[in-house]
């Protein structure tokens, strides 16, 4: 919803192009928009809850912590304790965002404080290169908020393909959002004024000594398995250094009748990833003889990041299969253009807006082993060619599809 409420402002500034009288600085109510946007979260929110209520799922709002490795104590919302033990748990925790170990590092948000936001801040720096960090600084430059972003290397997203990287880093600069490469990191921030919006003033000094004042620092430096409560050791589960709790094909911790899931595992850090953990574990644990070895497959997973314009992704990036099928067994499609919707924009405009596509194959017979695109609507285009994936395409499977025109996506079965 918040990347649809930014992308209504870019629409609006094609929508000038398109010869529509609109003014470019079009007033938004962000307020407006944000208490639409969290009551639709808790519409949903009461959905699942009342549906579970229908399944016989008693939900216990709490904290909760092991006792031992088959009791959990839960301290609930009036500050009273329940106790709970069965036969079968599971531990979905998930993760926080971490906040760097910086002087005055409480006075910016993370992601959680930018959903709570209700005043657009005039300047934001946002610091991070991993995929939270590039949507919500598109967010806030798509809706014409002056954003800094400050990242370690020269390109951001850095574990995705580089044609990802490159392009993706060029085309936010080029719309505007300064980018403070190799940045030395921040010594300290300071809070010059509190309030919200336009009236909150940080001053933010770098390691290099530099200085810069903003309106809202947002951290989106990587997220932390939320374990600490859980008081891990009184059961034996093993966790690894960085805090994720260890499981098995099949979701097993090391402690039997317990099982994790989801981010707390570190692995495939996405909505759908839990959900189908969650559902095919269930299905192992207490459905019929044919699910009993019920597991997900973490292989080809499609993601998508919610950048501007999107980026999406699956299997291996160019430098992933040139190193397990060695460079000689590994062939690259490759393709740039413009859009259609972008066929009207003047010439420098066009130059800003992309759209890319890769896909790598590997051995003889081609096949597809990963895929990756950007560019107006990939988010959409992505999980189509993700089943053909997942059913092991070929170069030539793509190629036998009848493109459909005029799209972009029928650049993906004409690659040559
Ligand atoms: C800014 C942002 C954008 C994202 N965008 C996407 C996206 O576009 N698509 C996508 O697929 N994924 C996205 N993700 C990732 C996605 O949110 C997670 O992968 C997903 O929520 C993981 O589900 P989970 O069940 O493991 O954990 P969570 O959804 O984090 O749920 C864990 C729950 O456990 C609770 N909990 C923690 N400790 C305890 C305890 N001791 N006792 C009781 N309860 C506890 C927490 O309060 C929380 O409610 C995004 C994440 C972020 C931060």
């Amino acid at each position: 919803m918040t990347w649809n409420f930014a992308s209504i402002n870019e629409n609006l500034h094609a929508a000038k192009h398109y010869g529509y009288d609109v003014d470019t600085n079009v007033a938004k109510n962000y307020r407006h928009f944000k208490d639409l946007r969290d009551a639709t979260v808790e519409r949903l929110n009461g959905i699942y809850e009342r549906n579970w209520g229908k399944e016989g799922i008693d939900l216990v709002h709490g904290r909760a912590t092991f006792v031992d490795g088959r009791v959990i104590d839960v301290t609930l919302e009036d500050g009273s304790k329940a106790r709970y033990t069965a036969p079968h748990i599971l531990i979905a925790v998930g993760g926080r965002p971490a906040v760097p170990d910086v002087k005055g590092a409480e006075h910016g948000i993370t992601s959680d404080g930018f959903f709570e936001i209700e005043e657009l801040p005039p300047k934001i720096a946002v610091v991070g290169a991993g995929y939270i960090a590039v949507e919500l600084a598109g967010v806030m430059g798509a809706v014409g908020v002056e954003t800094h972003m400050f990242i370690r290397g020269q390109e951001f997203l850095r574990k995705f393909d580089p044609m990802i990287q490159k392009t993706m880093t060029e085309r936010y600069e080029s719309t505007g959002i300064h980018i403070h490469k190799q940045h030395s990191g921040f010594k300290e921030v300071q809070l010059l004024r509190d309030g919200k919006g336009k009236d909150k003033l940080l001053k933010l000094i770098s390691h290099d000594g530099s200085e810069m004042e903003v309106n809202e620092l947002l951290w989106a430096v990587g997220r932390l398995p939320e374990i600490e409560d859980l008081n891990l050791p009184t059961t034996g589960i093993q966790a690894t250094e960085s805090g994720h709790i260890v499981v098995d094909d099949y979701q097993n911790t090391s402690a039997k009748g317990v099982y994790a899931l989801g981010d707390v595992t570190g692995r495939a850090e996405l909505t759908p990833v839990a959900i189908a953990a969650g559902r095919l574990l269930s299905n192992r644990l207490f459905g019929p003889s044919e699910h009993s070895d019920d597991k997900l497959s973490y292989e080809n997973i499609p993601s998508v990041v919610f950048s501007h314009p999107e980026v999406g992704t699956i299997g291996l990036t160019e430098p992933e299969a040139r190193e397990r099928y060695g460079d000689e067994n590994i062939k690259i499609y490759h393709t740039r253009f413009t859009a259609m919707y972008y066929s009207v924009f003047p010439a420098e405009e066009k130059a800003k807006n992309p759209t890319e596509f890769k896909l790598v194959c590997a051995g003889p017979e081609e096949k597809v082993v990963g895929l990756h695109i950007l560019g107006l609507g990939v988010g959409e285009m992505l999980q189509g060619f993700g089943v053909a994936m997942k059913m092991g395409a070929t170069k030539a499977d793509f190629d036998s599809c009848v493109a459909i025109h005029p799209t972009s996506a029928e650049e993906l079965v004409t690659l040559r």
